[in-house]
């Protein structure tokens, strides 16, 4: 039997997604000698190795590979040229490598230790390492430790997951086939953007949720105009539907749901594929938690404060482990936020702005508030749109549907939100968000030169939108 590692470090952190890396190489900057564990083989979390990275690689090689780009210039009778699997998964391993070579790089170079095992907590501040067979491998003693353990797709009481033919997002990225059919249960983030996916691939897709629409959280006029770019590319989306079962029957995936309008009617679909995307879930399995004296929220999440301090004060917590937003973007931050605060170096609070990137096709993005919530709250506020066909860019590049939608508050004109759908939302949202950092007001947008043409141009098209509903000043 190998001898088991006695290890003494400043700071610990378990996890090696966007959280834990981010807050390992802070606490290395800071001069900390620091110690990573992560369960998995590979670096990098859901983040790179089942979420974010592959399905937004997914995205990109299906737009390629489907000429979807070129689409609108002949017509939607334009056939979808077949892709395969290999030339999908090719383009992936690619990406992924050569992500988890730069993850790699980064902790070497900042001099971030780390090892391959199963932490879980034997008092607060030691942490014992197991292997996969379960054989203590090291035993770590930290003043400090981050952690950011992540999440995992929850798996529904009554649904078996047999990886094949009933799969969550991280087993559908292992099917090995294109799917003929797909059903997806869930419209919230990562059951549209797949959706979206395949339905560019030409694949028949039907959403079902038990609400009316999907993506609720959106504004809802961006999403109206999300569910008609969808249903325009096939998709098919059954709202108001509970399912009531998923089942593998043969070789195909089974779902009976029942109808909003009548209890008693039943619908049953069938898809080559189901993919279940009903959320996610905290993954504390195996940490002991309970031995370093922390609890849980009742929603399964690690309470922590502005600080990302957990009730025990030497221990933070990051990510998705603490729940909303569940991004990679924000846990990063957070990360790296607590490994400053744990040492006691100068940090601003997590910044109350920032966007949320939702890479459907149309990708869809936006920051601060949407205009229900302004209309609650009673804020007196207008909006400017620009229309992507307004765009020259987007004319230039096919890119028809789309809009930005700006709201600002009618006297001040500060700019109170900032929604988009269409090609390259998730990039230019930035401007936006950086206006809303330094609380601009409208006439920024309408007095600022933009390149032209860009997509960008959309907020001066917009800005000059909303202005003309204004009194004239
Ligand atoms: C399909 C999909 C698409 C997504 N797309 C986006 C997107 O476009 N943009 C975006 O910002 N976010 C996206 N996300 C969300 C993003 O991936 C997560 O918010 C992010 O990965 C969370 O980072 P994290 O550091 O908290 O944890 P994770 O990335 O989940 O990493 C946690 C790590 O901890 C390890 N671990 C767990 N328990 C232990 C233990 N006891 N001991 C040792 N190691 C342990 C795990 O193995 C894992 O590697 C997506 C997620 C999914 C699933």
């Amino acid at each position: 039997m190998a001898a088991i590692r006695e290890i003494k470090v400043d700071v610990a952190v378990v996890g090696s997604g966007p959280g834990g890396q981010k807050a390992a190489i802070q606490a290395a900057k800071l001069g900390q000698q620091v110690f990573l564990v992560e369960r998995e083989l590979e670096l990098g979390g859901a983040s790179l190795n089942s979420g974010t990275i592959p399905s937004k690689s997914l995205r990109e090689a299906i737009l390629d590979l489907t000429d979807f780009r070129e689409r609108s210039f002949y017509g939607k009778d334009h056939p979808v040229p077949a892709v395969s699997i290999d030339a999908l998964n090719h383009r992936l391993a690619q990406v992924l490598a050569a992500e988890r070579a730069v993850v790699m790089r980064q902790l070497r170079k900042n001099g971030v230790h780390w090892l391959h095992g199963v932490a879980s907590f034997t008092d607060p501040h030691t942490l014992e390492v197991t292997d996969g067979e379960g054989q203590l491998v090291a035993r770590i003693w930290a003043k400090q430790i981050i952690l950011a353990t992540g999440s995992r797709p929850r798996h529904p009481a009554g649904i078996t997951f047999d990886g094949q033919v009933v799969v969550d997002s991280t087993q559908l990225l292992r099917i090995g086939r294109v799917p003929r059919s797909l059903i997806v249960i869930g419209a919230g983030v990562i059951g549209s953007e797949y959706a979206s996916f395949f339905a560019a691939l030409g694949v028949p897709v039907t959403v079902v949720d038990q609400r009316d629409h999907m993506l609720p959280h959106l504004d809802s006029e961006v999403g109206t105009h999300l569910q008609g770019a969808l249903s325009q590319m096939g998709l098919r989306f059954i709202g108001n539907r509970r399912w009531l079962t998923v089942a593998r029957v043969g070789d195909m995936a089974r779902v009976e749901v029942d109808d909003g309008a009548n209890p008693d009617t039943h619908e049953t679909l069938e898809a080559d594929v189901v993919l279940c995307a009903v959320g996610r879930e905290a993954q504390v399995d195996g940490l002991a938690i309970e031995r370093a004296g922390l609890e849980l929220t009742p929603r399964g999440y690690i309470p922590v404060n502005e600080l990302f301090q957990t009730a025990v004060s030497h221990i933070f917590a990051v990510g998705d482990l603490i729940g909303h937003p569940t991004l990679a973007s924000t846990s990063m931050e957070q990360g790296r936020l607590a490994a400053r605060h744990a040492l006691h170096a100068l940090a601003r609070p997590f910044p109350e702005v920032y966007p949320q990137g939702i890479y459907t096709i149309p990708e869809i993005s936006f920051c601060g508030a949407t205009e229900e919530e302004l209309r609650d709250r009673g804020v007196h506020y207008e909006v400017g749109r620009a229309y992507y066909y307004e765009i020259a860019r987007g004319q230039i590049e096919g890119a028809d549907v789309g809009m930005f939608k700006l709201l600002f508050h009618a006297e001040t004109l500060e700019i109170l939100g900032v929604h988009i759908i269409g090609r390259a939302a998730t990039e230019v949202v930035h401007i936006g968000q950086v206006a809303m950092t330094f609380h601009a007001r409208l006439d920024f947008f309408v007095e600022t030169i933009f390149n032209y043409p860009t997509y960008a141009e959309g907020y001066r098209i917009a800005a000059l939108n909303g202005f003309n509903k204004i009194p004239a000043r």
